[in-house]
């Protein structure tokens, strides 16, 4: 993983600004890995989640605080979670980006989706027309399949479902979910937990601070942002002491 300076972490939250939060994240882990960019967005979602819990442990230490609010009495909970906690072994996630299945009687090959896969899914009019768009790219139909078939697509209902389970159970590090206990109430639920969106709304906090730090430094000592940043978090924090003093 790439070490990126403050100044680094600015220009790359600007330059992926516009695109939407889980391609964003997916941008992030491309530049960290010094990868061609789209190559985050091509992996298992479990595989890329693991980074991104990765990065976030890198970046901000492995706790994490996290904001509940029960559904039953509005009750707001703080909750401290250790990144190592939510990683599945490495073993059962994602580690079989492709899988095979008896479908309708005969024997299918498919791939877990990728944050491109859901992204374009989630762009469809409805949700029959996002499954069949998952459908079409996670099938990985033979020549004799396609040859065979003149709808290979249509799949029953039954095996939809099944093919659906399936590869949600060979990714289980793209589906946390956290079971919660309110302390007021003492409603118990459960609730998604998405790294990509934490990590992103981590960053967008950490770069605020960034931001108002570079503001009074600049302001006090007539320093550019680019001599603000290159400054160490530590000695930027020591000359903000004497700045506010
Ligand atoms: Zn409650």
């Amino acid at each position: 993983m790439a070490s990126l300076s403050s100044a680094d972490w600015l220009d790359l939250l600007d330059s992926s600004h516009g695109l939407p939060p889980p391609l964003r994240a997916c941008a992030l882990l491309d530049r960290v890995w010094q990868a061609e960019p789209g190559w985050a967005a091509s992996l298992p979602l479990g595989q890329r989640d693991r980074q991104l819990l990765e990065l976030q442990q890198a970046l901000f230490g492995p706790q994490l605080e996290l904001l509940a609010i029960c559904p039953r009495c509005g009750e707001s909970l703080e909750l401290a979670l250790q990144v190592p906690e939510l990683m599945v072994p490495e073993q059962t996630s994602g580690s079989a980006e492709a899988l095979t299945l008896e479908l309708d009687g005969r024997l299918l090959r498919c791939r877990l989706p990728d944050s491109r896969d859901l992204w374009d899914a989630a762009q469809q009019a409805d949700e029959g027309q996002a499954r069949a768009l998952l459908m079409a790219r996670c099938l990985q139909l033979s020549e004799q399949d396609q040859a065979e078939a003149a709808a290979p697509l249509a799949l029953s209902e039954e095996a939809v479902q099944r093919l659906s389970a399936a590869l949600s159970d060979a990714d289980p590090q793209a589906h946390t979910e956290l079971a919660l206990q309110c302390p007021a109430c003492e409603h118990g639920w459960s609730e998604g937990f998405d790294i990509a969106s934490h990590l992103l709304s981590a960053l967008a906090s950490w770069s605020e601070r960034c931001l108002d730090q570079v503001h009074l430094l600049a302001r006090a000592y007539g320093w550019s942002e680019a001599q603000v940043l290159a400054l160490s978090p530590g000695r930027r924090a020591r000359y903000l002491e004497r700045v506010l003093a």
